[in-house]
């Protein structure tokens, strides 16, 4: 059991400091006992009283790390049913699925794809995690073939699946450095599956009929001393799987329930064999709770959906999402180009961007700190105005490298322009851009075309 807010407050400092963001000690107590503080944020907790309140304080969904090095990432660690409560902490995972009974070039291909299919968006690289290698053969020296050659290909996290332990064992030894996750621990494995993930300190994945069985095994298998679990009802049908995930989550997060209290994962590849729909069942998992979901391949038309769809519902709601402040060059821009402008919402930068890209007219793009917000509301509050434009402007250097000097502002922040130009001096014409990004491309082949 959690400690309670009261028991928590005995163990803090009491001085009221405020340095956590917290009018009191008894206020932090509280709100860590709810999960909505972190230890971390008092410098003052004493290290006795530290090693008390970790248990207490630890997310009641266990983070459970996949993969090392650049190929790391984490699941689970949540402490919230829905995002806007307070944010959600790691993505699902997305792996592709291998299994030895397939064709080498079948193989390589999705090794291929699973390398190559990455996206940029908002500054962030968004690529798939992992490969699921399945042992359908039963052949050992066939699964430590074919999951040696995963390691060597891939960089990102390694899920072994075999029902056999003595196959597992094998896959196990080949990539144990790059810790994968053992998939799975059963009713009737589950003794010989523990041993290989304590021998191998590997993560492990525990698979049952039922919800009630699930909580008999993860009670049994942490009992043995293994803690990082990754946990699947064995549900295939997608209403039973929605279900599980939110009961899974709800008993975690709302009861504390031990047994529930680890990410999941969810089998899309098992429950059709239709892509599409295969893509829906892996889009619904996302936005409900799985930890880790298993695709039978990646296509651009598919991963890259998930992954946008998982960008968003694994962003802070309560932060804006910003591009950094610096002048972008589009189309490959010259000493004759324009600078245009505008603030660092995420969502403003990228429209405004593909719109300069579609006009093919060379500029640069100077995008303004706003904390992320749009350009009218960033000027309402006093984060887009004239002297703090014109400041950016001559302190980044633009001026040094163009011949002729035009700064084009955002057609809803007209009212900034005598700001504007009296903070950049004579040499610059201030010109009032469209208000409609959509108008821009014809803006500025008009105005700036050759
Ligand atoms: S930082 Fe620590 S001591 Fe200070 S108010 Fe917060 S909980 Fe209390």
């Amino acid at each position: 059991m959690g400690l309670t807010g009261i028991q928590i407050f005995q163990m803090l400092p009491k001085t009221n400091c405020k340095e956590c963001g917290i009018p009191t000690c008894l206020a932090f107590a509280m709100n860590l006992a709810a999960g909505k503080a972190e230890l971390s944020a008092c410098p003052y907790v004493s290290e006795e009283a530290k090693q008390k309140l970790a248990v207490s304080s630890a997310p009641p969904i266990r983070a459970v790390a996949l993969g090392t090095g650049d190929g790391a990432f984490k699941i689970g660690g949540e402490t919230v049913l829905f995002r806007h409560e307070k944010t959600f902490f790691n993505p699902t995972g997305l792996a592709i699925l291998v299994s030895d009974d397939e064709a080498d070039d079948a193989v390589d291909g999705k090794l291929k794809r699973f390398t190559e299919l990455s996206y940029e968006r908002v500054g962030l690289i968004l690529k798939g995690d992992a490969v699921a290698v399945r042992s359908v053969s039963g052949d050992q020296a066939k699964f430590s073939a074919l999951v040696t050659k995963v390691k060597e290909q891939t960089q990102g996290g390694i899920i072994l699946i075999a029902d056999s332990a003595e196959v597992m064992a094998e896959g196990v030894k080949v990539c144990a450095d790059r810790k994968p996750l053992v998939y799975a621990a059963t009713a009737d494995n589950a003794d010989a599956m523990i041993a290989i993930a304590k021998e191998h300190k590997v993560p492990l994945a525990v698979k049952a009929t039922d919800l009630e069985s699930l909580a008999v095994l993860t009670e049994k298998i942490t009992a043995a001393g293994v803690e990082d679990l990754v946990i699947d009802s064995g549900a295939r049908d997608i209403k039973t799987v929605l279900h599980d995930q939110i009961h899974i989550r709800e008993a975690a997060i709302q009861k504390k329930f031990k047994p529930f209290g680890f990410p999941t994962i969810v089998m899309p590849f098992e429950m059709t064999d239709d892509f599409m729909m295969e893509t829906l069942y892996a889009s619904m998992s996302i936005a409900k709770y799985a930890g880790l979901a298993v695709l039978s391949d990646f296509q651009g038309q598919n991963l890259f959906n998930l992954l946008l769809e998982r960008l968003n519902i694994y962003t802070d709601p309560q932060r804006p999402m910003k591009t950094e402040q610096k002048i972008y060059e589009i189309n490959n821009p010259g000493p004759d180009s324009p600078v245009m402008t505008t603030s660092n919402f995420s969502l403003t930068y990228f429209i405004v961007s593909g719109e300069i890209e579609n006009s093919r007219v060379p500029c640069y793009l100077a995008i303004l700190d706003t904390e992320g917000l749009s350009v009218l509301t960033a000027w309402a509050a006093g984060k887009f105005v004239g002297d703090v434009l014109g400041e950016f402007i001559n302190k980044s250097g633009i001026k040094e490298k163009l011949n002729k000097h035009n700064l084009v502002i955002p057609g809803y922040a007209a009212i900034i322009q005598g700001d504007l130009e009296e903070e950049v001096g004579s040499d610059w014409k201030v010109h009032v851009g469209p208000r409609e990004a959509s108008n821009i491309p014809a803006y500025l082949k008009d105005n700036f075309g050759s």
